[in-house]
């Protein structure tokens, strides 16, 4: 039986794992029985981790000790804007870390942000191994379009902490269309319009021969589901008694309960025409306070004339994007919906007027990416020929000229691998030195651009700035990695820049974080899944022992001990596959038996003696 494998959505509110089975995608559910996980991990005041919907039960009382939205500043560099910019978004303060990385403050812990998403990464391994009963190493992950390099990297580095090996890294746009079967059945124009908890994606994607390629992507990341419960909260504010309404607007406990019920009563709106919503004490919770409960109806006009101006910016959001795509409406021959908002009627309705034809809705659009990125995991592992899948540059690539603009060389959304060059001239004549600085971003002003490093190119020998054209050639892989060349062609020199990932956390410290979320695993995971991995490790070893008998490496006096050796391999192996299939208490029995002596034989093997009699003059046993 194969080894398993999952594709994870790596959500920024909720995070979903799923897998493939009998040639079909599906949703794995957690442990407590949920297909969505919250993407959130908290800690009590008795330090005890909790994740997923045991952390958001936990921020209701304690909001500042659970880290929610990570994925917002995952693999971005600290800054003040950066800050400013969380103090909004998230309830917690972020600090620098010493790589000039993100980290959370939560319960009286500093943490990088790229352990927080490990520990979500692991909830999903542990509750995908309670599913399969056995380890699961092997996954695919995804990540919006527009992640930059830095973005994709620290997601790798938090799956490798939590014990996971990242076959690849998809785009979360191209995992619905896999979800959605546009690999066989489709050549055209797909416009993904992803509307989640927290942020709002849009993407056009060209399918040509199985090919798919990311032609354009836009968004807003601060436009999702929390700003429609946000509007809510204000009109739920409104039918209280005027003196109850101003306390308890500045009220933290009255809001979280609010939006609590808001976002209940949302949900209820893309079922039926109208919500009941209740929430109890509500007012001013300090000392001496008053209290009261709410009780009213919200009807589903009412909610879509206080999100209105939500869905209107979602459309210009969409439009803006087909601009600079240069798509028109005509060229979109389907449009998926992702993310749970797209279940409320009034955005389906909307999208579909703005395109003239109705949205696909066939498969669940907070499930979908998850789904897709399972379908291409099993790909990749089953070697059926891996879906081509085309990225873009998620960002202009630039040359700083006189005057601090900046000259683009590669356009954001060209199709990556990619080579593109331009002829400079140095800003004066008579220099023997030209300072070539790479600019990322999108103004035409280098200082609004993030600077990726320069390029000195020094002996120009030439006397008018026009005799000496220096030419800068961009290349960027499939990875995204960008390396750049500039050439004075006058003389032929050239100097070379290769621009290399930044890592979030050194590899010391990723050892040591991994190290922890290893003994959390084995600590959570449930005893049988345990057992077989301890098993699967042993029949590892046994096998290094049996190759190295059948070699020769190891020679055996005793025949009959080496035989046995063989043997004691092979019923763990044929234990061991029964097993994954079946826990059967009788088979697990049988199996402990074998391994504790496949383990006796192994454990004197490595310990530098011979196995009894057999393998007297051994050799290494790695
Ligand atoms: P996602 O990030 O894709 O999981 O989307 C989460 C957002 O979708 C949250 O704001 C949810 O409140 C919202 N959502 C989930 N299900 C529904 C539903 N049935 N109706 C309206 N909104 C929903």
């Amino acid at each position: 039986m194969r080894e398993p494998v999952v594709g994870i959505d790596l959500g920024t509110s909720t995070s979903a794992v799923a897998t493939v089975e009998n040639g079909k995608p599906r949703l794995l559910t957690s442990r407590a029985g949920r297909s969505l996980t919250p993407s959130l991990v908290g800690f009590t005041p008795d330090g005890k981790r909790v994740i997923g919907e045991e952390a958001r039960l936990l921020a209701i009382s304690r909001p500042a000790d659970v880290a929610a939205a990570t994925k917002r500043f995952i693999g971005r560099r600290w800054s003040p804007k950066l800050v400013h910019e969380a103090r909004t978004l998230v309830p917690y303060p972020v600090v620098e870390g010493p790589n000039g990385e993100v980290r959370a403050k939560i319960a009286g812990r500093v943490l990088p942000l790229t352990q927080i998403s490990a520990m979500v990464l692991g909830e999903l391994k542990l509750d995908a191994e309670a599913h399969f009963g056995r380890p699961v190493h092997k996954c695919v992950i995804t990540v919006p379009a527009n992640f930059d390099d830095n973005q994709r990297a620290a997601t790798k580095q938090a799956a490798e902490i939590a014990g996971l090996r990242v076959l690849r890294i998809v785009n979360e746009p191209t995992a619905a269309a896999v979800a959605y079967g546009l690999t066989s059945k489709f050549e055209g124009k797909a416009l993904v319009f992803d509307l989640g908890g927290g942020t709002f994606d849009v993407s056009i994607l060209e399918v040509e021969s199985g090919v798919f390629q990311v032609q354009a992507t836009g968004g807003d990341p601060v436009l999702g589901g929390e700003d429609f419960d946000a509007a809510v909260v204000q009109w739920l504010l409104e039918q209280l008694p005027l003196a109850q309404r101003e306390v308890a607007a500045h009220d933290t406990i009255s809001l979280q309960r609010l939006r609590v019920a808001a976002e209940q009563a949302k949900r209820d709106l893309s079922q039926s025409d109208e919500a009941y919503v209740t929430a109890t004490g509500i007012g001013d919770h300090e000392p001496g306070g008053t209290l009261m409960d709410l009780d009213v109806r919200l009807s589903r006009a009412e909610f879509e004339r206080q999100v209105e101006p939500l869905v209107v910016r979602s459309l210009d959001v969409t439009r803006q994007m087909m601009e600079e795509a240069s798509s028109s409406q005509k060229d979109i021959q389907i449009i998926l919906l992702v993310g749970g908002m797209t279940r409320v009627p009034l955005i389906r309705k909307r999208v579909a007027e703005l395109f003239g034809k109705q949205p696909v809705v066939g498969v669940n659009p907070d499930e979908v990416v998850a789904l897709g990125a399972a379908v291409h995991a099993s790909e990749i592992v089953a070697q059926h020929g891996e879906t081509l899948l085309i990225d873009v540059a998620s960002h202009s690539l630039g040359v700083g000229v006189y005057g601090g603009g900046v000259r683009k060389v590669v356009r954001k959304n060209t199709a990556i691998p990619a080579v593109a060059r331009e002829v400079f001239l140095p800003s004066a004549g008579g220099q023997n030195k030209a300072r070539i600085v790479i600019y990322q971003g999108e103004s035409d002003q280098a200082e609004e651009n993030v600077k990726l490093g320069e390029v000195l190119l020094s002996d120009l020998r030439v006397k008018y700035r026009a005799d000496t054209p220096l030419e800068v050639t961009f290349e960027l892989s499939s990875e995204g990695t960008v390396s750049v060349r500039c050439m004075d062609l006058t003389s032929g020199l050239a100097e070379a820049l290769r621009i290399t990932q930044r890592t979030e956390l050194s590899a010391d410290e990723v050892t040591v974080l991994r190290a922890e979320q290893a003994a959390y695993h084995a600590d959570k995971a449930d005893p049988e899944t345990r057992e077989l991995a301890e098993f699967e490790t042993l029949l590892e070893q046994g096998d290094t022992l049996r190759r190295a008998l059948e070699a020769g490496a190891r020679r055996s006096d005793d025949e009959k001990e080496r035989a046995a050796t063989v043997k004691l391999v092979d019923d763990l192996r044929s234990l061991v596959h029964i097993g994954r299939t079946a826990a059967q208490a009788k088979n697990r029995l049988q199996m402990s038996d074998v391994a504790v002596r496949l383990g006796t034989l192994v454990g004197e093997a490595t310990a530098g003696r011979a196995p009894s009699s057999a393998a007297q003059n051994a050799g290494e046993v790695a």
